[in-house]
């Protein structure tokens, strides 16, 4: 008899314990799975990103054509003008497109002197990153994730109404010490960020 209850109650305590285990499993919070690593996007090849073609050929005489009215360096410009050749506003909603393939990690108004700004990440073949950089726009028409090449990202924009519409782009490389900010548009440092046109044509 008494190894008999003293089974009984292995029994009932064991099914005790698998029942209490059972309730405290339900409970436990799984661990969150990490989520894969993106994909690697490679920039292979760079584009303008005004214009309706990809072969812009800055021809004086064409009026839907686009120039660099603001160069590189030229009074301390960390980046270049784009206008259309029709001249004063004529551009403004123009598209703006992204100039080679990567991933948006900026894009929100960046107070006076700048409008609205995307900034867009290139991972090169070899490694190295570089980020390119849309100033003034009108309208962000995407503000996160995958972009092409030439897939239109905004609308050129007078920086609320602060100059003639233009788009305002620059090129940066690692070093840059505005690599997460839309920065000052002009200093007479320009370690760390690239000619954008001259980028662009040995990218192509
Ligand atoms: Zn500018």
């Amino acid at each position: 008899m008494k190894s008999t209850s003293f089974a009984s109650i292995l029994i009932f305590t064991g099914c005790l314990q698998f029942a209490c285990g059972d309730v405290a499993s339900t409970q436990t919070v799984k661990p969150t799975p990490t989520p894969p690593a993106a994909p690697k996007i490679i920039a292979q090849k760079f584009a303008y990103p005004v214009g309706k073609t990809e072969t812009l050929t800055q021809a004086k005489d064409k009026k839907d054509e686009w120039y660099n009215a603001l160069d590189f360096g030229e009074n301390n410009h960390l980046g270049e003008d784009w206008n259309k050749n029709s001249g004063g506003n004529t551009d403004c909603g123009e598209a703006v497109f992204a100039v080679a393939d990567g991933r948006i990690v900026y894009a929100e108004n960046a107070g006076i002197g700048w409008g609205n700004v995307v900034i867009i990440e290139h991972e090169l073949a070899d490694g190295k990153r570089v980020r390119s950089l849309y100033g003034h726009l009108r309208k962000i028409l995407k503000n996160s994730g995958e972009v092409k090449r030439r897939e239109q990202i905004g609308e050129v924009g007078n920086a609320d109404g602060r100059y003639l519409c233009h788009l305002h782009l620059e090129l940066r490389e690692e070093t840059c010490p505005m690599w997460n900010e839309a920065g000052g548009g002009y200093s007479s440092d320009r370690k760390g960020w690239l000619d954008p046109s001259d980028f662009i044509d040995k990218h192509r």
